[in-house]
């Protein structure tokens, strides 16, 4: 099986499920048992029921089980005999009733428990992160009377000797038997208290009534009357209905018919009028909620495609109608189209009556790409799923899901646990995005990697598209037979900026002792003056852990491994710490005294580095008193409608320049931004991490991309105190292809990921020696393990305390196909044994700090 192979660097469906008797079914007569979680707060253990020989029960069902001496949703997830059943000395109870079936896609539960395996992390942790408590809720269930079950003689008798409770429920049941779509069991629960969970047991144990899940109902789908030019103006018309008709024409023929009549001071017999003559047509358009505020807007339609969007196209449709797990890798630089390409493959999707899920790193940051889904598929099609929905609104999005109709769900990482029942499509925009990897809690995942299961589990195409695409993704899809799809150029091959290199150093020579080099004081000064706007990026202040001299540019590096030292504070002088400030290698925990000069060049220029949002605010405030700005960082949009705000002002031109962080670079479209600027690209380079190169490279390429896509051409300025560094080099002159081949062989030579795989093992405690000491013992029993891997540390962690946890790590490295046994979450508490010792394990780590 050619495709499992794909994935490389992530191990099979089949190595993993060799272990895996989750779905085996036990045949064999005797009494079979199911295993199952409930959807209350607080349980965290699988529950064993008994399964009644006359009920028949999938994996994936939703249940009705006892518990205590309520009734709760379940959903079923082992089948097994009695065997497996461990705990013997409480009595097992059955099941109640099968409530649905088939809700869940087939390969729903296989694809949680390859998560929690792979992962390393217990089935219900995970079943956690995948689905929002409380999904079942009893509130959210209809009892409908099943009449044809109901023989009427013998009702009338059998009703006399049901239980009290069966008796009540019973009689209210038939007192509102009228109502076809049943009746809520919350309002049953409100009239008859503590009755309604025994009496409807007893019904259901007759088959006289049924227990349905109640999924909300989609927005109805608002409409507004349209006008349409048919025909154009000509004598036959009286002078004024010629007017109304010129009007209609400057707004390109189409407009709403109430905006009609206000712009043509005109009314509905006119319209109608002309209507009839055939001049024009009215038509309904639906009216669609847009950035969360009503807007009518002209129904957007599909774009003729360019010669290598249709390419690109062409094959994945091919795919989608095949069902064909193919994975195409849709490299496009920025602005070259590639949304359109996902909306033209989504369409036929729909049309075929299944669902689309498309991953983005980021929504509240990207207003205009939801709308853009909405614009073209209609408000009811779409549904946007991301953390920062309320638990009401994460909720209804969920159930809407499970509803199963055709849809489009635009969602950022946990939507790939979206229970989608049909899926014909996955599109993963910017995957090469660090936000689609879990950091906490665990299960630690890549929604790409899951993506990539998901896509083989089903049977669908998985797009991944990107303008710098990831060394994973490269790697698989030159070592494999997955599809790659270029589109090198922007749409009507508007040119991409230039990027102009300004070398730092020569900047202090100069006597320029600002964080904005001249060239960049100039540039925003002719921005100001000729009414642009520019965006300034400034890499995260967390990022900023290395040293480096002001005069030559020198950085200080591990001797022993391939990456810079980071800096670490004297505020928090621990017993593995010099009480004075000094550097230390995370990979193999070499320390050094932070030198007063600089070794190169003696310059006492040699500093940790840092330059916050904030310094360059008050710098840009000092040197053009009257900027208009706004800040873009985390500490600016905390809230989700905050962010909306942020840009919806700027777009608005309210603002000259937009200062902010890492966010800038998620796919922001604003076509007046001419100047881009990037305040220091050392941040990014000299992160003491393998992978710091192809991140800064990605970074940049994204924030340069930001300039430039509207009519005016673009300008990015990039300030620098290594201009001979490769990435920058790359950046340069957009050529990241070279770039990242010399990465993926310095991979090679160091087995680092996608060459090799990581697995990080984090232990921290408020003890500082509790955590040495059980970090040391773990690696040597790890290493004693022998199991093909190199057992890297323990080493104290990058920041070594965290409120006043004091923090450590093991870091496990071996080659992609050896696949060692890893322990699992559990397994490492067990190890570790200390209540005062907090275990986590990342499989696949993006970040080694
Ligand atoms: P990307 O997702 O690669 O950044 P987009 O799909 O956002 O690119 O396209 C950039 C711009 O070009 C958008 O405004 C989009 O509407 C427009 N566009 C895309 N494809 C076409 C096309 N075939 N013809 C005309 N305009 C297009
Ligand atoms: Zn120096
Ligand atoms: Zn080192």
């Amino acid at each position: 099986m050619a495709i499992f192979e794909l994935w490389y660097n992530t191990p099979t469906l089949e190595k993993i499920s060799e272990n895996m008797e989750l779905f085996d079914l036990i045949d064999g007569n005797n009494e079979r048992f199911v295993n199952v979680i409930v959807d209350c707060i607080g349980i965290d253990d699988l529950l064993t029921y008994r399964i009644p020989e006359d009920i028949d029960i999938q994996i994936g069902d939703i249940l009705s089980v006892p518990l205590g001496n309520r009734q709760v949703g379940a959903i079923a997830l082992q089948i097994c005999d009695t065997t497996q059943v461990t705990d013997t000395t409480t009595e097992i109870k059955s099941v109640i009733a099968v409530v649905s079936s088939g809700i869940f896609p087939k390969t729903y539960w296989e694809m949680l428990t390859l998560t929690a395996d792979y992962y390393r992390t217990p089935l219900m942790q995970t079943i956690k992160t995948a689905l929002p408590p409380k999904l079942l809720d009893q509130s959210h269930y209809r009892i409908k009377v099943k009449r044809e079950n109901i023989i009427p003689e013998k009702q009338e008798r059998e009703s006399y000797k049901l239980p009290k409770a069966a008796q009540m429920v019973w009689e209210f049941l038939q007192e509102h038997q009228d109502n076809s779509k049943g009746i809520s069991r919350r309002y049953i629960y409100q009239k008859l208290g503590r009755y309604t969970s025994s009496g409807l047991k007893e019904l259901q144990k007759l088959a006289w009534i049924e227990t349905i899940l109640e999924l909300p109902n989609r927005p109805k789908p608002k409409y507004e009357d349209i006008v349409i030019l048919l025909k154009a103006p000509d004598s036959e018309l009286t002078e004024r209905q010629i007017e109304v008709l010129t009007i209609l024409q400057h707004q390109g023929g189409e407009c709403l018919k109430t905006q009609l009549y206000k712009l043509a001071k005109t009314t509905s017999s006119m319209v109608q009028n002309l209507a009839d003559k055939g001049y024009l047509v009215i038509s309904k358009q639906e009216s669609l909620r847009l950035g969360g505020k009503s807007h009518t807007v002209t129904r957007d339609r599909p774009k003729d495609l360019n010669a290598n969007q249709d390419a690109a196209l062409q094959q994945i449709l091919k795919a989608i109608a095949d069902c064909h797990a193919t994975h195409f890798l849709l490299h496009g630089v920025t602005g070259s189209g590639k949304t359109e390409v996902y909306l033209q493959a989504i369409a036929p999707v729909l049309e075929s009556g299944k669902s689309a899920l498309v991953l983005v790193p980021e929504i509240g940051l990207t207003p205009q790409l939801t709308d853009r889904f909405r614009a073209r598929f209609g408000d009811a099609k779409v549904s946007v799923y991301h953390s920062q929905l309320s638990d009401g609104e994460r909720f209804d999005t969920w159930r809407l899901m499970l509803a199963g109709e055709a849809q489009v769900v635009i969602g950022t990482r946990s939507a790939v646990f979206a229970p989608l029942s049909n899926l014909g499509l996955i599109v993963m925009d910017e995957e090469h995005d660090p936000s689609f990897k879990q950091d906490r809690p665990q299960p630690c995942y890549h929604a790409r990697t899951i993506a990539i299961w998901r896509s083989q589990l089903e049977n669908v195409p998985l797009i991944l598209g990107s303008a710098t695409p990831s060394a994973e993704t490269l790697f698989a899809q030159k070592e494999n037979n997955s599809i790659y799809l270029e589109m090198p150029n922007r749409i009507g091959n508007k040119p991409m900026p230039p990027i102009e290199i300004v070398d730092m150093r020569d900047e202090f020579k100069a006597g320029n002792y600002s964080i904005l080099s001249r060239k960049l004081q100039e540039a925003i000064a002719e921005m100001l003056e000729n009414k642009k706007q520019g965006i300034l990026f400034i890499h995260r202040r967390g990022y900023s852990t290395f040293v480096s001299c002001r005069s030559c540019g020198y950085v200080a590096e591990c001797p022993n491994c391939d990456v810079s030292l980071s800096y670490h504070d004297p505020i928090n002088p621990t017993a593995h710490q010099p009480k004075s400030a000094h550097l230390r290698c995370h990979y193999c925990n070499y320390t050094q005294i932070q030198p007063k000069s600089c070794p190169q060049c003696g310059s006492p220029y040699f500093k940790h580095f840092g330059s916050g949002t904030q310094k360059v605010e008050q710098e840009l405030a000092k040197l053009f008193p009257n900027i208009r700005l706004i800040r873009f960082d985390s500490d600016t949009t905390q809230n989700k409608d905050r962010h909306r705000l942020l840009i919806d002002q700027f777009r608005s031109g309210e603002s000259d320049l937009l200062v902010g962080t890492q966010m800038l670079t998620k796919g922001l479209d604003i076509p007046q931004v001419t100047l881009v600027g990037v305040v220091s690209a050392d941040g990014l380079l000299n992160f003491s991490d393998y992978r710091a190169g192809e991140r800064a490279a990605q970074t940049l390429l994204q924030v340069a991309g930001r300039a430039g896509r509207g009519e005016e051409e673009g300008r990015v300025i990039m300030q620098t105190y290594t201009p001979e560094h490769p990435a920058i080099q790359a950046v340069q002159q957009y050529r990241l292809d070279e770039f990242m081949q010399t990465e993926l062989a310095m991979r090679e030579a160091l087995s680092y990921p996608p060459k090799g795989q990581m697995v990080l093992i984090h232990l921290s405690s408020e003890q500082e020696q509790a955590v040495e000491k059980s970090a040391e013992e773990l690696a040597s029993y790890l290493r004693q393990l022998a199991n093909n891997w190199d057992v890297l540390g323990a080493t104290p962690a990058a920041i070594t305390k965290v409120s006043n946890r004091y923090r450590w790590q093991i870091l496990l490295k071996f080659a992609p196909e050896v696949l060692p046994d890893v322990p699992s979450l559990e397994e490492l508490r067990m190890l570790v044994n200390s209540k005062a010792v907090r275990v986590a394990i990342d499989v696949d780590p993006l970040t080694i700090l």
